[in-house]
């Protein structure tokens, strides 16, 4: 079998087009205009560049965006003080704090200091509980790309076997709470789990977030499974030339896609949703925050 592509640049762009034609609706039926602040501390090379594309895709469809650039040495004090001003900002519906965080500040203190209605990364714990509960919430970017790709694969997943590797509270245990919301039977794999090869060829669905380059061979994958591949990962690529780098999941891309049924690429695939979803989120917080019907389809 030769899997077929999710392709998820292409359907990032969709997202975004109904986030924008959302947005433009607030505008002329309301005269409300969504904004997104976002806020970077210190100069983290990696984090710059989100930032900066974050910044670009608020704008290009048509919200506000607000960048606060703090000194790598702020205080704690300050941070929560802005946090508190954005909180306070009617013109400010999503606020994101850029992780990691310089060592000197308490991350989670900051991140349950953002008004939960308006933590569009959905880290609050507040949102986590909810999520938890199957309660409307906040949900994070990352995972609510991958469900929206496999329910616009699958339609129901109502009753597959879904494997989620990695159980960090960003991506793994969020993608899990989201999969039992669509009533997938979940398995939540990490790395003190025993015989992962044989727990990952139960899957229907595999999801890894791991960070480890192409660690999930093609044999694992059950015959027909869908993958979605998270992971992120830097290696070498002497191919290319010297000194040459090139991007991996956590996938072994060529040997699983003549396996599974269907799977991401890297890069192309979960990456450009994680974006999207963080405007989409920003947009059902403005219509939430003004008692507006929420956009269909940008969440969950
Ligand atoms: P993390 O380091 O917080 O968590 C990794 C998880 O993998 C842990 O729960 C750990 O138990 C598990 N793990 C480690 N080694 C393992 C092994 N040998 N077998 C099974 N499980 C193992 O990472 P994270 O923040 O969840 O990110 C995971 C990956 O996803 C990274 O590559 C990251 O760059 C990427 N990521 C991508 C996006 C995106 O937008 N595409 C967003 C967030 C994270």
């Amino acid at each position: 079998m030769t899997a077929s592509i999710i392709d998820g640049k292409a359907f990032a762009a969709t997202v975004r087009e109904k986030v924008a034609v959302h947005v433009a609706r607030l505008k002329a039926d309301h005269d409300i205009q969504p904004g997104l602040a976002v806020v970077l501390v210190g100069e983290d090379p990696a984090s710059q560049v989100y930032v900066r594309s974050k910044g670009k895709m608020t704008t290009e469809v048509g919200m506000n965006s607000y960048e606060h650039k703090l000194d790598v040495d702020t205080s704690e004090a300050d941070l929560l003080a802005l946090i508190t001003q954005l909180n306070n900002d009617p013109a400010v519906h999503g606020i994101l704090v850029q992780l990691p965080l310089p060592d000197h500040l308490n991350e989670d203190l900051v991140i349950n200091s953002i008004d939960p209605a308006k933590d569009v990364d959905g880290f609050h714990i507040s949102n986590v509980g909810l999520l938890a509960t199957g309660q409307k919430s906040m949900v994070p970017c990352t995972p609510l790309g991958c469900l929206m790709m496999l329910r616009n694969h699958h339609g129901s997943l109502s009753g597959l076997n879904a494997v989620v590797i990695g159980r960090s509270n960003i991506v793994g245990k969020p993608m899990a709470a989201l999969l039992l919301g669509d009533s997938c039977t979940v398995t939540i794999a990490h790395s003190r789990t025993k015989a992962l090869p044989d727990v990952v060829k139960r899957a229907d669905i595999v999801v890894a977030a791991v960070g480890r380059a192409e660690m999930v061979p093609g044999d694992w994958i059950k015959d027909g499974a869908t993958v979605i591949d998270v992971g992120i990962n830097r290696i070498d690529a002497p191919e290319r030339g010297e000194g040459k780098t090139r991007l991996v999941g956590d996938v072994d891309f060529a040997a699983a896609s003549q396996v599974a049924g269907a799977i991401t690429p890297v890069p192309g695939g979960v990456g450009p949703m994680t974006i999207a979803c963080l405007l989409a989120n920003t947009v059902t917080a403005c219509s939430r925050a003004n008692g507006l019907v929420e956009p269909e389809g940008l969440t969950v």
